[in-house]
């Protein structure tokens, strides 16, 4: 499979050691397809067994969440924390609570964070947890409850030097400040342990826009570089959570027109533009479906499924919503339209057959690691604000955030092109990511 026999024994180890996570088992075999030239030109890293070591997380913790849901009866969820990589740093990753969660997505999210967080050029391992847990259709006292009954056994495993949660899908400011409140009022302490927390109580301006944002200055940069821009582009983003709603709130305001949207039963088309005060009023405030939207907006269309977002004309897309949302056929769609960029906003949205697709037609191809990154990023960013008990303006953190885009773009692209690998966003993210995180390891010894 790899040219490399020592990366093809690493390889079919992950398989047998792991068996029955494939999404883990895809996530890694994509950074390790992107390391045969690197394992080429350091034989040292071979000798010090970094590969095996970095496949295998530190710590893996799953646990048992009860709480009583509104009518009195018992309910049981499954509560996870995957701590993988802390060699340039404390654990870092969000939440997840969705019904598909389970130990092989955890771990493919904190593998893939080790490299994302190690990107971001600031002093974050790698991490990733959540539940089983579904949100969608509870009340707040019930997804205070179970936020309590998760937090009281996670609350053992993590801290503001060792291990800071933050959220993903299902988990934003509601929950966050839930387990926050639990975590200290079981410690008795007042610490940046989680990042994503609401304004009053430690959070950081920026936080909520900043993967969405982040994502379009990474994608604004690699358009700049092709001579291309946002400008008068027609995008399409699927999702219609944090990422997908402040990804088209900046994709606008870099002059594209965001056309498409969409949530786990369907997807709006509104080919005057996506009217976002209406999407943020209806997914942030009133937690409804995306259907809602053509009630409002007669002129837009509807159509339930996902995977039809994709055959929407279009130049630049940006799946926001989840793991493997765009496969070969969507990819051959979008380039049959003439889509000629794709940058992603979710963790793993395009199966590795829709990446080659893109890749063999040209597409310019912004990998998930290097083109999310804003968010952990501007976490740490909070983390740094917590510990100095102090706040940055907006304007302060948006600037920050869009240096830190601007480097991981450059960086991506100039390891790429070390490698021979010119254009290849995937390898050279990881390329870049990995590199760091192996010269920490080598120093610190076997650990
Ligand atoms: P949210 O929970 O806010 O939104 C998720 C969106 O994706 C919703 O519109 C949801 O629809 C949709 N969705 C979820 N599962 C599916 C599915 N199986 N099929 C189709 N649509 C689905 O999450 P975020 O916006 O925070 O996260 C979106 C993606 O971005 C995830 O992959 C996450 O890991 C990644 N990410 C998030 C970061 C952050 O800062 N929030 C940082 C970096 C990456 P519905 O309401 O119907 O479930």
């Amino acid at each position: 499979m790899f040219k490399s026999k020592y990366l093809n024994g690493v390889m079919e180890t992950v398989i047998k050691r792991n068996p029955a996570e494939p999404e883990f088992h895809q996530a890694v075999r994509e950074v390790l397809e992107s390391l045969e030239p690197v394992i080429e030109a350091h034989p040292e890293f071979e000798k010090a067994g970094i590969v095996e070591r970095i496949v295998e997380p530190e710590r893996v913790v799953s646990f048992r969440v009860p709480w009583l849901d509104d009518q009195g009866n018992v309910q049981v969820n499954r509560g996870f924390r995957v701590q993988f990589n802390s060699a340039i740093g404390p654990y870092k990753g969000g939440l997840r609570f969705h019904p598909s969660v389970y130990q092989g997505i955890i771990k493919f999210l904190g593998f893939e964070q080790i490299f994302k967080n190690s990107l971001t050029g600031l002093p974050i391992g790698g991490g990733k947890g959540g539940s089983d847990f579904d949100p969608k259709g509870k009340s707040d006292n019930e997804v205070m409850r179970f936020c309590q009954s998760f937090m009281t056994e996670l609350s053992k495993h993590i801290g503001a030097d060792c291990d800071v949660p933050a959220g993903d899908i299902g988990v934003g400011g509601r929950e966050i400040g839930y387990m926050f409140g639990q975590y200290k009022r079981l410690r008795n302490e007042y610490t940046g342990v989680l990042t994503g927390k609401g304004l009053t109580y430690g959070g950081s301006l920026a936080r909520t826009e900043a993967t969405g944002y982040g994502l379009c200055y990474f994608t604004d940069e690699m358009l700049k570089d092709a001579g291309k821009s946002f400008k008068d582009a027609t995008v399409v983003i699927s999702g219609s959570g944090n990422v997908a709603i402040y990804a088209t709130e900046k994709a606008t305001e870099l002059g594209g027109k965001v056309v498409a949207l969409s949530d786990s039963n369907g997807y709006v088309y509104d080919k005057n533009g996506i009217d976002l005060p209406l999407v943020k009023q209806l997914k942030e405030v009133e937690r409804k479906r995306i259907s809602e939207y053509v009630k409002t907006h007669p002129e837009a269309e509807y159509h339930e499924g996902c995977k039809g977002i994709w055959t929407i004309p279009c130049d630049i897309a940006l799946p926001c919503a989840t793991q493997n949302e765009l496969d070969e056929e969507s990819a051959k769609a979008l380039v049959a339209n003439g889509c000629y960029a794709v940058a992603e906003g979710a963790n793993m949205p395009s199966t590795p057959e829709a990446v080659s697709v893109f890749q063999s037609n040209g597409v310019l191809f912004g990998p998930a690691k290097a083109a999310n990154a804003g968010g952990v990023a501007t976490s740490a960013l909070e983390m740094s604000q917590n510990s100095m008990r102090y706040s940055w303006t907006f304007e302060e953190v948006d600037a920050k955030l869009k240096d830190i885009m601007v480097n991981i773009y450059k960086n991506s692209r100039d390891a790429a092109e070390k490698y021979g690998l010119k254009g290849n966003f995937v390898a050279g993210a990881n390329i870049a990511g990995f590199m760091k995180v192996a010269e920490a390891m080598m120093a610190q010894g076997l650990v």
